[in-house]
């Protein structure tokens, strides 16, 4: 997905190209790309920040030819700093400082899931440079909401009185977690949502990083899973599961078959379960469901259990980040679910005895 990314121009999809268009215009100096997770923040930001440094910069953004646009697509050019945590640098393929590369290696320490404030003071430092390029500098942060308090107190000061010709693009999935003296600093864009029709298409486009997207009713069940959100649904996708699965994933977790979440890591199945249990209340109330076709879905436990079960999924959620093993944590979480449905008269109804 990354390597796509880091081209410039077509590999954007076409509602995040629409809003390039838009923020190229705007003169400031931090720029804040906020809405929930999936839309497409990073993307935006790093074209952002591409046609920034491009030499040659069109209406559309960078060129993608010259010279710039080719070092960040290297993602080695001296004049952008990319500030990420460690685990989300590793996962996007941007290069880490060497002593932390080293330790990381060493097993000394595990990748840092927040941005340290080693890390931003080394961004401010590099932000008080001169240009090695002549287009300025530009600091990219994604996301934004895991600087530690530590690291964005140490940011203010140079949002409030940024260096001459530096940049800042914050990309944010919880910009309410931000400080609001951060925020306040910024420009603002909210990110737009895409149709769901050009989301559809610019998924199944994705099918050459992962093949199962070809089929259409795949791409369809993952991006309502992700509730209309491109990027968690291609995320989604990656594991691999294919379109029986998705659509038997609701009875066979409520039959409790383990094997309705194989290929998942633990906080994903929490929240594909989530999901089911939303769902589930909502073909209680008579609404639609919004992630699972309704014909997919069992028939519904009574109220009781699925507040229990909410709650239960609440707590899992919070753990699943670490679970002591993957593996047994996914069963915990079937056989939890096999109980909600059993414990529910209508749920025993509609299976045979
Ligand atoms: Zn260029």
């Amino acid at each position: 997905m990354d390597s796509a990314i880091a081209t410039p121009g077509p590999a954007l999809a076409p509602w995040l190209q629409a809003q390039l268009g838009g923020l190229l215009g705007r003169r400031a100096h931090a720029l804040l790309l906020q809405g929930p997770s999936g839309l497409g923040q990073y993307s935006l930001a790093l074209s952002l920040a591409q046609a920034w440094l491009c030499e040659q910069p069109g209406e559309q953004g960078a060129c993608g030819q010259c010279a710039s646009c080719h070092l960040v697509g290297a993602r080695g050019h001296p004049d952008l700093a990319v500030l990420m945590p460690e685990t989300t640098l590793l996962e996007l393929g941007w290069p880490m400082d060497e002593k932390s590369m080293d330790e990381i290696e060493a097993k000394k320490r595990k990748p840092s899931k927040e941005i340290r404030v080693e890390a931003m003071r080394q961004a401010i430092l590099f932000s008080q440079r001169t240009a090695s390029r002549g287009r300025g500098l530009v600091v990219l942060i994604y996301p934004a909401e895991d600087m530690n308090a530590v690291a964005a107190n140490a940011l203010l000061k140079t949002l409030e009185e940024p260096p001459g010709d530096t940049r800042f693009v914050l990309a944010s999935e919880a910009a309410h977690q931000l400080l609001p003296t951060i925020r306040s600093r910024c420009q603002t864009h909210a990110m737009a949502w895409p149709a769901a029709d050009a989301a559809l298409k610019w998924l199944q486009s994705q099918a050459s990083s992962v093949p199962g997207l070809a089929n259409p009713s795949v791409a369809q069940s993952v991006l309502r899973l992700a509730g209309g959100r491109p990027d968690d649904a291609l995320a989604l996708a990656g594991n691999g599961p294919d379109a029986a699965q998705w659509a038997r994933l609701p009875k066979a977790v409520a039959e409790g078959d383990a094997t309705a979440l194989a290929g998942f890591e633990p906080l994903q199945a929490v929240q594909v379960l989530q999901k089911l249990c939303h769902d589930l209340w909502a073909v209680r109330v008579q609404a639609e469901p919004r992630f699972f076709a309704a014909i997919n879905l069992p028939a519904p436990p009574g109220p009781r259990a699925l507040a229990r079960w909410t709650q239960a999924l609440a707590a899992s959620a919070r753990t699943a980040e670490h679970p002591f093993k993957a593996d047994l944590m996914l069963e915990d979480l079937v056989s939890q679910a096999r109980q909600v449905f059993q414990s529910s008269p209508a749920a025993a109804k509609a299976r045979p005895a």
